[in-house]
């Protein structure tokens, strides 16, 4: 949906005003779209590039030294008009010689055509490439059938290095025209665009399915599939592209330029998780990735949807791929084929050290595990219902924050006592592991409780009952200091305070945890029924405080059911003083 704009008839024309204004450095606005603002070689071979608008950054966005000295700009999704071509084409001619660059659509091809025939009539020597990467839209022994689509971007990246390297205008189509036969690309969409002005999308997706081999122009897709995980969708493209792949050997490598392209309306970090795989992929089938893009750059308004785009490169097409580039949308300073030494980090070198446990210390790791075990069975059953709670005051992700946490900290403790490390060490990594998993204030708060409460143990010993009851006393210290909340404020330290006084009672009479903790997870249970008359006064509930009475506070519902949990955990004797 567009919602701004003033006649949506001069949409694209305001788009590229403004586009411009923006980049002064850059664009020059001319009757017809842009060129570089400032002045190139005489001589250099001049590469324009044009189409319909509504792909930003394609084309406007791509003027700039080392790529385009100009680009025509049609109106939404429509081919300019001859005469903005030849506009443009003569703003843009340092007297070396023009190449015309857009992608294979009927509209285009007539009215640069045109152009081009009118320009050379009048002495001007213009060559004509046609992108045709689009694998959906035709047979690969036709590729005059196929559309253009993202691939623009890597030919017009080619096209762009070799005019600022001083190539001949001979040379310069030869090696886009080879850009363009080695370009694949392979496009999906969830949902279509709709045009400024319009009050729907140009086509829908059902829900639940994928719309493959889509257009740039709001053109459906050539089929369907299941809509699948971001990896399944990773596979289909990966499989789409690479069918077209050429014989190695005799020039080309397996060295592959790549761009994986949102198409306007999906995020970048879905992008990046659906490249994780492509990546993945592509390694898996042997190919080498030079300068990947990932992010925007052909796009169809507002279409929501991504697309796959592989150039196979042999050394000049890496060279041009990969050279400097100065424009508003792509910027290239250093040559990453260049002078950069790769370094390699292992998690071992940076993650904290796994110090081995004594044997009683490992015991009382085991039981750690355990416990954490637990209270993960325990927040998955929850889940849901701590996830409403939330909601009733806050952002409503509690149940997930608590499964999310308690499952980190499970695997990292599964790991580290695998490793042998004591009870301290495996309560600290935990306790990262868990901040680092849940996110949210509960999980940074759990994640300070857990690590405080290491402060108090050690690897090298077992943990007795008035040390375990120390080391909750410091977590709870922990959760005060640093969540700055009182009991009264409804939050899980109205659980917490009452569970930790009823262990150190308990401790303190008879030396007895078990018992201690049984009376602790009652005294944290009647806490959390108590919250339910309070009116929430800090976190992210206190906006909403009053809403949440007559509900108990999520953390402290949680913090109760999860000590209940523990409470089944078997837990090691140290009375043996001989351990
Ligand atoms: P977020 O508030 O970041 O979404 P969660 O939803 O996972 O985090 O956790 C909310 C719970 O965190 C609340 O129900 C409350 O028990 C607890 N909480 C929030 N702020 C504090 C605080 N300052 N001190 C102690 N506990 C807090
Ligand atoms: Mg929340």
């Amino acid at each position: 949906m567009t919602r701004l704009m003033n006649d949506p008839k001069r949409f694209a024309v305001e788009a590229v005003e403004g586009f411009a204004a923006a980049n002064p450095q850059h664009l020059l606005a001319v009757p017809g779209g842009v060129v570089r603002s400032s002045a190139s070689p005489s001589g250099e071979v001049a590469v324009v590039l044009g189409g319909g608008s509504g792909h930003y950054p394609a084309f406007a966005g791509w003027v700039g030294q080392g790529m385009a000295h100009g680009a025509v700009c049609g109106n939404v999704f429509a081919s300019p008009s001859a005469s903005q071509v030849r506009s443009v084409v003569r703003a843009a001619d340092n007297g070396g010689g023009v190449l015309l660059g857009f992608g294979n659509y009927a509209g285009d091809v007539l009215h640069f055509g045109q152009a081009a025939e009118q320009l050379r009539a009048e002495g001007v020597d213009v060559r004509i490439i046609t992108v045709t990467d689009d694998v959906a839209s035709g047979p690969a022994d036709e590729p005059e059938l196929r559309r253009g689509i993202a691939g623009d971007l890597m030919v017009f990246k080619v096209a762009g290095a070799a005019a600022a390297r001083g190539d001949s205008l001979d040379a310069v189509e030869a090696v886009t025209r080879r850009a363009n036969a080695r370009t694949r690309t392979l496009g999906l969409a969830f949902g279509g665009c709709t045009l400024p002005g319009a009050d729907g999308p140009l086509f829908d997706v059902p829900e639940g399915l994928v719309a493959v081999g889509l257009g740039i122009h709001g053109e459906p897709g050539i089929s369907e599939a299941p809509l699948g995980t971001a990896d399944d969708l990773a596979d289909l493209l990966v499989e789409g592209v690479l069918a077209e792949e050429p014989e190695r050997g005799d020039g080309y490598g397996g060295r592959v330029a790549v761009l994986l392209n949102g198409l306007g309306a999906t995020k970048y970090e879905e992008l990046f998780v659906v490249y994780r795989r492509v990546a993945e992929r592509l390694a898996e089938h042997g190919l080498d990735v030079v300068s990947p893009e990932v992010g925007e750059h052909v796009t169809s308004l507002d279409m929501a949807g991504l697309s796959l785009t592989v150039m196979f490169c042999d050394d000049e097409l890496v060279e041009l791929w990969t050279a400097p580039v100065d424009t508003p949308a792509v910027r290239r300073h250093l040559s990453p084929a260049g002078d950069r030494t790769p370094r390699e980090i292992s998690a071992a070198e940076v993650e904290d050290p796994v110090v081995p446990g004594v044997p009683a210390s490992r015991e009382a790791a085991a039981a750690v595990l355990e416990g954490l075990r637990r209270a993960l069975a325990v927040a998955r059953e929850s889940e849901n219902e701590l996830g409403d709670l939330d909601a009733v005051a806050g952002d409503g992700d509690h149940g997930q924050g608590m499964v999310l946490g308690t499952a980190g900290a499970v695997e990292t403790a599964q790991e580290v006592t695998s490793a042998g490390a004591g009870v301290r060490t495996t309560l600290l990594r935990s306790a990262a592991a868990w901040s680092d998993s849940a996110g949210g204030t509960s999980g940074a708060l759990w994640g300070a409780a857990l690590a405080a409460a290491a402060g108090a143990l050690d690897d090298g010993e077992a943990v007795s009952p008035q040390r375990a009851a120390e080391a909750l006393e410091r977590a709870r210290d922990a959760v005060l200091r640093l969540g700055g909340a009182q009991p009264g404020d409804k939050t899980m330290l109205d659980a917490f305070v009452p569970f930790v006084a009823a262990v150190r009672e308990g401790v303190d009479r008879d030396g007895d945890l078990p018992a201690a903790w049984r009376a602790g997870a009652d005294a944290a249970a009647d806490g959390a029924a108590a919250t339910s008359e309070m009116a929430a006064r800090t976190g992210r509930a206190r906006a909403h405080g009053n809403r949440s009475i007559g509900h108990p506070d999520p953390g402290a519902v949680s913090f109760a059911r999860l000590v209940e949990a523990a409470l089944r955990t078997t837990i090691p004797d140290t009375t043996q003083e001989d351990r």
